[in-house]
């Protein structure tokens, strides 16, 4: 079992997450979901419906990934499984991130049928691990949405276990965008460059019409 001073962080962690995310309207109407490692075997998750801008201790759930299961009473999230394949099949991510704000939602509807969007020549691509120039080419795959959780999970996971390189988020087509770090600082630094790159594109969208 993980031991209560852990959980306890990593709940503060994802509270503390969830007041600035609100704050910038990036989880509107308790939408969303925000994760964190405790420790090799263990998360701790917000649970289904909280609003993300007023969450307590009693909002997030420890979750076991070995067992697949909650490991304390309470109903995780119907995205719980986005959240564990990701801990599952890159043990150095520390924390995910998922918003569902208006520049993801646009901007993955407007690229229509395309399967990723590549940025380059941002210099907020510096923000991301591993990205040390500009010219980097930074990949967010797209998802089609789902309601069957297990069924997205599952492509989620093959299309990332094929190739993780480059691989900074996923959008969900119309629903939301998913990022992540080693902790709940970078995966915030993450999401924050994330959106800002976003809002860039929407922008750039328009213009080009
Ligand atoms: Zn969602």
């Amino acid at each position: 079992m993980a031991s209560l001073p852990d959980y306890s962080r990593a709940a503060d962690e994802i509270i503390a997450a969830g007041i600035e995310l609100a704050q910038r309207g990036q989880v509107p109407a308790t939408s969303g979901n925000l994760s964190c490692r405790v420790d090799d075997r263990y998360i701790a998750v917000t649970v289904s419906g909280a609003d993300k801008g007023n969450l307590t201790e009693d909002d997030v759930l420890l979750y076991d990934l070995e067992a697949d299961t909650p490991a304390m009473p309470g109903t995780a999230s119907a995205e719980t499984p986005l959240h564990t394949n990701l801990y599952c099949i890159n043990p150095s991510i520390g924390a995910v991130l998922h918003t569902h704000s208006r520049s993801a939602t646009l901007v993955s509807i407007l690229l229509g049928d395309a399967d990723k969007l590549t940025l380059t020549d941002y210099e907020l691509l510096k923000a991301f691990r591993g990205f040390i120039n500009h010219t980097a080419k930074a990949e967010i795959p797209l998802f089609a949405n789902d309601q069957d959780m297990g069924r997205l999970s599952a492509l989620v996971e093959a299309r990332l276990k094929k190739n993780f390189k480059g691989v900074i988020g996923y959008l969900l087509v119309g629903h939301g965008l998913y990022t992540w770090g080693e902790n709940m600082t970078e995966a915030r630094r993450h999401i924050e460059a994330l959106e800002f790159i976003l809002d860039c594109e929407l922008e750039l969208m328009r213009h080009r019409q």
